[in-house]
């Protein structure tokens, strides 16, 4: 039996998908080791705790509520002292994360606070015999390591949409818990959150992703990625490096080696070469459509499908009949 903490993502009062997707993880863990209990840290500002109940509806047995202004925005340091001091407590043998941007900073923190190792990135994991064996996609996920994890406690974190959040209802069960340090005496103080695109989905969060690359020649034509995502109604807007490097996306759409890691349900790469550097952030995608003009575009050797065609025509066509099943 192994009980399991898992910090639960909330941004701007809202909680995050990942975070339910993490809780999904934990629970999985905790199954899979002969049933122990899954904790989830729910930190953030004032009425947080009125989102508990999701994550007892995926799995959480109890919900660790960390509520205080000083949560409001990300605060790494007040965060690390409060997980660190529970998973000392010898209550829990695991500790997940999701491997986000905030997650990929607060994992180690806490890693190296309790002085055990951290397993990244995770993609699935099994146990065997006892011990947590892990696959990490490493050398731009070209190759997936298979790790076994050990350590007491066992930290690991789960890539973003590699788990999808399975419902598993639990009677709603809270705890308020205060902060093991003053929130608002860390010495990192995150002042303000800027989302860039208020009313669109985050990428992370997108089951559906349509991403363009230098293929579709001009800034002005990601229109038509936006108007596929808009059609599907649940997609975000995706970009090659050398889209944000020339200025036709901000630099938080680049997916890849040096962006965004995604797995959404659909990817479809629009006018993208493939170059190992963009796959490294999306070829763990459920399905990929590629559509591009050279039917030897690297992108077509990873394509679930592939449209040789010009993404200037296909995209609108695509738009079309996605609007027209809708309609159906
Ligand atoms: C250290 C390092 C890190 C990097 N990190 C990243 C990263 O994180 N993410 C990333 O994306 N890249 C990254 N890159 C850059 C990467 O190597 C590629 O240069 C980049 O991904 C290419 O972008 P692209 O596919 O949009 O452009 P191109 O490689 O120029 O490909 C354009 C494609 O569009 C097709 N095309 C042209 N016209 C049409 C049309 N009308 N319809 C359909 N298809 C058309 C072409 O056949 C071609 O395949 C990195 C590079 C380095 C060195």
């Amino acid at each position: 039996m192994a009980n399991v903490l898992v910090m639960a993502e909330s941004r701007a009062g809202e909680l995050r998908k990942v975070a339910l997707e993490a809780v999904t993880a934990a629970r999985q863990l905790a199954e899979q080791s002969g049933g122990g209990e899954v904790h989830a840290v729910l930190a953030g500002g004032s009425g947080i705790g009125a989102k508990a109940e999701a994550l007892a509806q995926h799995g959480a047995d109890k919900v660790l509520v960390l509520e205080h202004d000083g949560f409001a925005l990300y605060n790494p340091e007040a965060l690390t002292s409060t997980l660190a001091g529970l998973l000392k407590s010898g209550t829990y043998t695991y500790g997940v994360f999701s491997a986000t941007s905030h997650g990929r900073d607060l994992s180690p923190r806490v890693a190296a606070r309790l002085g055990v190792g951290l397993v990244p990135d995770l993609t699935g994991f099994a146990v065997e015999n006892g011990a947590v064996v892990g696959q990490h996609p490493i050398n731009n996920a070209k190759v997936i390591a298979t790790l076994a994890l050990s350590g007491s406690p066992t930290l690991l974190s789960v890539r973003p949409a590699a788990f999808t959040p399975a419902p598993d209802a639990r009677a709603l069960v809270t705890e308020a818990i205060t902060s093991a340090s003053e929130p608002t005496a860390s010495r990192v103080k995150v002042v303000e959150l800027k989302q860039g695109n208020t009313d669109k989905i985050d990428l992370n969060d997108a089951p559906v992703i349509v991403a363009g690359g230098r293929g579709l020649k001009t800034a002005d034509n990601f229109k038509l990625c936006e108007d596929l995502a808009d059609a599907f109604g649940n997609a975000a807007v995706g970009a090659t490096r050398a889209v944000t490097d020339d200025g036709w996306r901000p630099h938080t759409d680049q997916i890849g080696q040096t962006g965004r890691n995604v797995s959404p349900d659909l990817y479809i790469a629009a006018g993208i070469s493939g170059a190992i550097q963009h796959l490294a952030g999306m070829r763990t995608s459920r399905t990929i459509v590629a559509i591009n003009k050279d039917k030897e575009a690297p992108i077509f050797k990873i394509a679930d499908y592939g449209i040789i065609g010009d993404a200037l025509e296909v995209l609108p066509a695509l738009t079309a009949a996605v609007k027209a099943a809708k309609a159906s």
